[in-house]
């Protein structure tokens, strides 16, 4: 059996060391950065582009308890 050397994945470090969200405050990903999520960018950008658009995907309809599903 060999085991093969794993080295530190750098993007992780940078993921920790990078800025919070700056909308929900959690380490943000260098996917979305400065963001942690597609949703926080979406969410960025509406209040950039005013509050008129509502975020589909940010807040559960209300009235409709089974539109949770898979939402945690
Ligand atoms: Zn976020």
């Amino acid at each position: 059996m060999s085991k093969a050397p794993r080295t530190p994945d750098s993007r992780l470090v940078d993921a920790v060391d990078a800025k919070p969200c700056a909308v929900c405050g959690r380490p943000a990903l260098d996917a979305y950065r400065p963001f942690c999520s597609k949703r926080c960018a979406d969410v960025d950008l509406n209040r950039w582009l005013g509050e008129h658009y509502r975020i589909p995907t940010d807040e559960p309809a209300a009235g409709d308890p089974e539109d949770n599903g898979g939402y945690s």
